[in-house]
């Protein structure tokens, strides 16, 4: 179809970027990758720098589509999430984080996992059983997973005994994209989340604007005195590193330390550490 239209694969690749690939045909593609094995997990290191070690991983979807090569989750996410096949697919995901987490515990790595989840999935009545059966069927210790929501995924205060009901499983809940929404930490408070994570956003601007550091610094310090956990995303510099350090911060991730990759590589890092 690339070729018929316009010749080359980046014409196909343009189209996709600005959306005007209908909807249908992309969705169509989606159920298909599923079935044809075009869809892979990486995983991203999450690392505490204060001990020089890899504490966990955050699960992340690729796609490869055969003719019009990688696409972006934020290009099909939304589709999957608005069409209700982010159900089956947030399903996949699981399974695929949780068998892995198994292999690494098995070889000594018992590394936290984490793994997004959409507003749809938290909506759904049987979520908690679904959550359920993965870990029985994989053998995965609840302790270890964690689940990211965003602040969009929250709104609702109905969704507070929802997942109260997923704490009792023994699993860990965090916030992601912290500080991009209008949720403040007070409000944050009647949710039962363990961890939230700094917005890229923040991390990317805190090394040439005085206050972003300054508003960080005191993000930092109150959560850590609220008993969250705080982790710093998209970090891509030594001078974020030393400037989150500074501000207490000593947890983070960004492809300073690596980008999202296939579970050998994580293998690999595991048993190398994170500076080989
Ligand atoms: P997210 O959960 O905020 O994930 C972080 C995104 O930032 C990832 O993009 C990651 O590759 C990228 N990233 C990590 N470190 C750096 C860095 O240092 N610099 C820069 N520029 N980027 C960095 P990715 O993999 O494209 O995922 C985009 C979004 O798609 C995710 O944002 C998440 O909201 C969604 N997503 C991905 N996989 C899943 C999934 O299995 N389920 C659901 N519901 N959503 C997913
Ligand atoms: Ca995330
Ligand atoms: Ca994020
Ligand atoms: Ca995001």
């Amino acid at each position: 179809v690339a070729k018929e239209q316009g010749g080359t694969f980046h014409f196909f690749t343009r189209l996709l970027m600005e959306q005007n690939i209908e909807r249908s045909n992309l969705l169509n593609a989606l159920h298909a990758a599923l079935e044809r094995d075009e869809l892979d997990v990486h995983f991203q290191p999450k690392i505490d720098f204060a001990e020089n070690k890899i504490i966990g991983v955050e699960a992340l979807l690729r796609w490869r589509h055969p003719e019009w090569g990688m696409i972006a989750p934020d290009k099909f996410i939304p589709i999957a999430e608005e069409t209700g096949m982010i159900l089956k697919l947030g399903e996949w995901v699981l399974r695929k984080a949780a068998f892995q987490h198994k292999k690494w515990a098995d070889l000594g790595f018992p590394i936290n996992m984490a793994v997004n989840f959409s507003m749809r999935q938290i909506q759904h009545p049987r979520i908690v059983e679904t959550i359920q059966s993965i870990l029985q069927e994989t053998g995965m210790n609840p302790a270890s997973l964690e689940i990211e929501l965003t602040e969009h995924t929250l709104i609702h205060s109905q969704h507070v005994s929802k997942l109260e009901e997923l704490k009792k499983l023994g699993l860990k809940l965090s916030l992601d994209d912290f500080g991009t929404g209008y949720c403040s930490l007070r409000y944050l408070k009647d949710f039962p989340i363990d961890a939230i994570k700094i917005d890229r956003s923040f991390v990317e601007n805190m090394t040439h604007e005085p206050h972003i550091a300054a508003l960080n610094s005191t993000i930092i310090y109150l959560a850590q005195q609220l008993n969250y956990d705080v982790i710093a995303e998209g970090v891509e510099t030594e001078e974020q590193v030393n400037l989150l350090m500074e501000g207490g911060c000593h947890l983070m991730q960004g492809y300073y330390f690596s980008r999202p990759v296939p579970s050998e590589q994580i293998l690999h890092l595991l048993k190398n550490g994170i500076d080989q």
